[in-house]
């Protein structure tokens, strides 16, 4: 089997958990290659095997080299294990009912690895995995190494996915579409979202621009928010350090949009460090949708 083909019989089975992007009408996959609605708009797969669903083009401020530099942090460095420890812990706990086959999206997926490490931790074969975002660079990467999940390329304001489609959705570091996630979440189903506190990364933002000028984050009016759409079931406050090498430096930095704004002294006075201690502080919101309208 191909990876178009292999990507197309995934998609086969969850076809009701989509809807198309610019008529809103159901789709079906048509001779292992295409996802057409019922007016005929018709969407390829790739032939790595993820589809192209969105109706407007992508940022192109997110290249390659920030999603390669992303996925050797999220893969190789450890940084982000305990994080997904702990919400695969959390989805364990919350989920509810017995079974072991559900659908988990990750909305803001970007290369996926993430969704990919997430769905380890579960370790249940029967969680169908779907990675969102509009950059179609992310997406092409996730695909490539990925099999398993569905990989879309999809625009979360306008999201291709059906009413009350899924049982999980992740939301970590990204931006929200709250009325979305609520209109894609199955009754009961579990929304989880990430948002970052005041230490989370400080020693770079600090290397980056300086401690005057450290902007701490602010979740106070995040919280508050994500409280309007969802029953919040739990607040997870996870906050450690990590210390990276010189490579793992170079990483983060390629990483994350902070850089753009910097300098390159700054910047090369960052990854020239041997090694470097480095925080996550993190809250995990998880909420549970109970609106069925
Ligand atoms: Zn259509």
């Amino acid at each position: 089997m191909t990876r178009q083909s292999i990507g197309a019989a995934r998609v086969k089975e969850l076809e009701s958990a989509f809807k198309c992007p610019l008529c809103e009408s159901p789709m079906r996959v048509a001779d292992c290659k295409s996802l057409i609605c019922c007016r005929n708009h018709t969407f390829d797969f790739s032939k790595h095997g993820y589809l192209n669903l969105s109706a407007r083009p992508a940022s192109r401020k997110y290249t390659k080299e920030l999603f390669q530099a992303r996925r050797k942090i999220i893969t190789e460095s450890g940084l982000y294990t305990k994080m997904h420890e702990t919400i695969a812990g959390a989805i364990e706990k919350h989920k509810g009912g017995s079974a072991d086959s559900y659908t988990m999206a990750d909305l803001g997926c970007g290369e996926g690895s993430h969704l990919h490490r997430i769905l380890e931790e579960c370790g249940s074969p029967g969680i169908t995995g779907i990675g969102l975002d509009l950059s179609k660079e992310g997406i092409v990467m996730a695909s490539k190494k990925y099999e398993a999940p569905i990989w879309i390329v999809g625009d979360l304001a306008k999201s291709p996915l059906a009413d009350q489609s899924l049982n999980v959705v992740l939301n970590i570091l990204s931006p929200s579409n709250y009325k979305e996630f609520k209109r894609i979440s199955a009754h009961d189903g579990l929304v989880i979202k990430v948002v970052p506190r005041s230490g989370y990364l400080k020693e770079l933002r600090e290397a980056l621009f300086g401690r005057e000028e450290n902007m701490s984050y602010r979740n106070d009016e995040t919280a508050a928010l994500f409280r309007q759409h969802f029953v919040l079931a739990d607040v997870i406050h996870l906050n450690y350090i990590k210390e990276l090498n010189q490579a793992e430096l170079g990483n983060m930095v390629r990483m994350t949009p902070l850089s753009w704004s910097s300098n390159k002294t700054r910047i090369d006075g960052y990854i020239n460090r041997d090694y470097a201690e480095i925080t996550v502080d993190l809250d995990i919101l998880i909420g549970v949708s109970t609106d069925s309208g």
